[in-house]
């Protein structure tokens, strides 16, 4: 194992891409789950706090320590099998998403969740329940988490399979490998119905597994990761059209949402039904120009569409360009994806404006101050303008862009002044609370961290963050792991 802890040699731990700071007195890197074991019992009995890291690629803070010791599963980096008879891969947490993407789709395969960011690790998509675009169609990390090992704060290990282990309404039981039971008793707030990854997931009669899933380093370190993969669809249609007025793109966007909701329902498969549905504000594609000077000088909005099919392309082609046509788009400004380049360099436009916007908050030195809102379907369109709205009211520089297929956008100001930080954090606050009275989340993909943790007191209230607190507890009771995500110490 690999102890760090000359100052100078742990930097890239102490910050995640959110541009949040912190500090630790040393890196510890295991290179196989019993050093893991061995690290955090150790920790535990000295009571010293321990923060879980992935890659770093984070948005909240969580991989951030703020003291003690860091554990990182760089090393922990094997695919240990892709079957390509059951559907399944099993991998170490320190896989990059990149490489085992790649790995099934040699052998016909899909893994469909996607975050924008592909340099993140496995272990960390699950601790956080990542989602990307094509969550449209496919559902975020937890559909495809089959069994996870976890290691408990004590050094216990503890294996969860989907499907095994049940709540009895709110009370839940867990058996570790060494035999000891441990009984938690689950909150019972409600949780929204958009896409959604703040605070524990609890419910009734819930699957055990689901609880580890999106707790964000906080109950135990996930050292081995079964998920179910699909088949390897035969072709992608994927295009990026332009229009020269938001309004229009908007209603595009939830006109295609909608068909694709009714393909589904009847499940045909020779009708309009996205896997992704991405949206660019005008903000975006000015950010975006420099990069792609192709861009049509007089879009307004962007919309980015993903459809998977088989032979049948032709017909899916002429009904996606029909609705494009009757939304006043023009055929010169959609950018068909002819051929596989062409694909990537589709997914690189939008992976390029997540980029861009890190990297200007990086340079200017600022926190990010990027929305992760979803709401309900029948409200995005006015969120999306009463937003706007606002966020021009304060006269701030800003871009508008993301999953609208789910109702779940980013809006991410881009403070110029300590000043206009303030005015935006203040912004920020608004634009979560009128996620969360629209019965909405303020986190929908990133999680909580370090940085979002008042936002879910204010989604499910005091009491319930107290209960996942206890809940925590009884799982870490000397409370070392992943400190301050999610929720404040005391
Ligand atoms: C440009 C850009 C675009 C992005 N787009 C998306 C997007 O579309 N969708 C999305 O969901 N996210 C997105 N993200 C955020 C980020 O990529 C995800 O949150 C990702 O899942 C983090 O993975 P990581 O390995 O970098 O984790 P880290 O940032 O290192 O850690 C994240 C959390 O997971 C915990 N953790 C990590 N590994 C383990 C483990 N083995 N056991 C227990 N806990 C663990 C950490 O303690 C921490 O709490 C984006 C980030 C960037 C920079």
């Amino acid at each position: 194992m690999i102890i760090k802890t000359k100052q100078d040699e742990i930097q890239n731990y102490l910050i995640d891409a959110s541009n949040t700071k912190g500090f630790c007195d040393a890196v510890y890197i295991p290179e196989n789950v019993f050093e893991v074991a061995e690290v955090i019992k150790e920790a535990n009995e000295k009571k010293q706090s321990v923060t879980i890291s992935g890659n770093g690629t984070g948005l909240t803070g969580a991989r951030v320590p703020q003291g003690g010791i860091v554990i990182s599963t760089e090393k922990l980096n094997k695919i240990i099998e892709i079957n390509t008879k059951e559907y399944f891969a099993i991998v170490e947490p320190g896989v990059l998403l990149s490489e085992l993407q790649d790995a099934v789709k040699s052998k016909g395969l899909l893994y469909p969740p996607d975050p924008t960011e592909p340099n993140c690790f496995i272990g960390g998509t699950v601790a956080t329940n990542a989602s990307g675009a094509r969550t449209f169609k496919y559902g975020p990390t937890r559909d495809y988490v089959e069994e996870l090992e976890i290691i408990l704060p004590g050094g216990d290990f503890l294996n969860l399979n989907r499907g095994e282990n049940f709540a009895d309404d709110l009370s839940l039981s867990l058996k570790t490998s060494s035999g000891k039971d441990i009984k938690l008793t689950l909150p019972d707030y409600e949780m929204p119905k958009t896409k959604n990854a703040s605070g524990y997931f609890c419910k009734r009669n819930m699957d055990a597994i689901d609880l580890f899933i999106g707790s964000e380093g906080t109950l135990g370190v996930i050292t081995k990761i079964k998920s179910k993969l699909l088949p390897m669809p035969a072709e992608v249609i994927s295009c990026i059209l332009f229009f020269e007025s938001e309004k229009s793109a908007l209603n595009f966007l939830t006109k295609a949402r909608d068909k694709s909701y009714r393909t589904r329902a009847v499940n045909k498969n020779d009708s309009i039904d996205a896997a992704a549905l991405e949206f660019f504000d005008e903000n975006s594609l000015n950010f975006l120009v420099n990069d792609y000077s192709n861009i049509p000088p007089n879009a307004k909005a962007a919309v980015w569409f993903e459809q998977q099919c088989k032979e049948n392309e032709d017909i899916l082609l002429e009904q996606w360009t029909d609705l494009f046509l009757e939304y006043g788009g023009k055929e010169e400004d959609a950018w068909f994806a002819l051929t596989e380049k062409d694909k990537e360099n589709i997914i690189g436009f939008r992976h390029t404006i997540s980029t861009n916007v890190n990297e200007y908050i990086t340079l200017n030195n600022f926190r990010k101050l990027g929305t992760d809102v979803a709401v309900p379907d029948e409200k995005l369109i006015d969120f999306y303008y009463a937003i706007k709205k606002d966020v021009e009211e304060k006269k701030l520089d800003y871009v508008i862009y993301g999953h609208l297929g789910n109702s779940h956008l980013h809006l991410n100001m881009l403070p110029k002044t300590e000043e206009e930080f303030t005015v935006g954090k203040l912004l920020y606050k608004n634009i979560c609370n009128r996620a969360i009275n629209l019965g909405g989340t303020f986190s929908a993909e990133h999680g909580v961290g370090k940085n979002k943790t008042e936002y879910l007191v204010e989604m499910y209230g005091q009491e319930n963050v107290n209960k996942m607190r206890m809940l925590k507890k009884t799982l870490d009771p000397n409370y070392i792991l992943g400190v301050g995500n999610i929720f404040e110490k005391e």
